[in-house]
């Protein structure tokens, strides 16, 4: 299955992956990573691999898209 993974420290936690998901299987985290921000987190199951959340980012390292396994 499609799935993404957030590499918590280079993301700065503005959300824009978060609106832009067409299904909503990202969330903001509890917890504050290194730059202080809370950072994204995918919920964990219904992602489609669309790439829209990648190309939205702003932060070239955060988000890596994996549409297969
Ligand atoms: S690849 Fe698409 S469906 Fe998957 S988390 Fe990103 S925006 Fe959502
Ligand atoms: S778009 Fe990028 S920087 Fe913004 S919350 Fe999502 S992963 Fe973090």
């Amino acid at each position: 299955m499609p799935r993404i993974e957030v590499h918590k420290d280079h993301c700065k936690g503005c959300g824009l992956c978060i609106d832009i998901c067409p299904p909503g299987v990202i969330e903001m985290s509890k917890e504050i990573n290194k730059l202080g921000y809370h950072p994204a987190k995918y919920k964990g199951e219904g992602c489609t691999g669309c790439t829209l959340c990648f190309y939205t980012c702003p932060e070239p390292d955060a988000i890596v898209v994996y549409r297969k396994d």
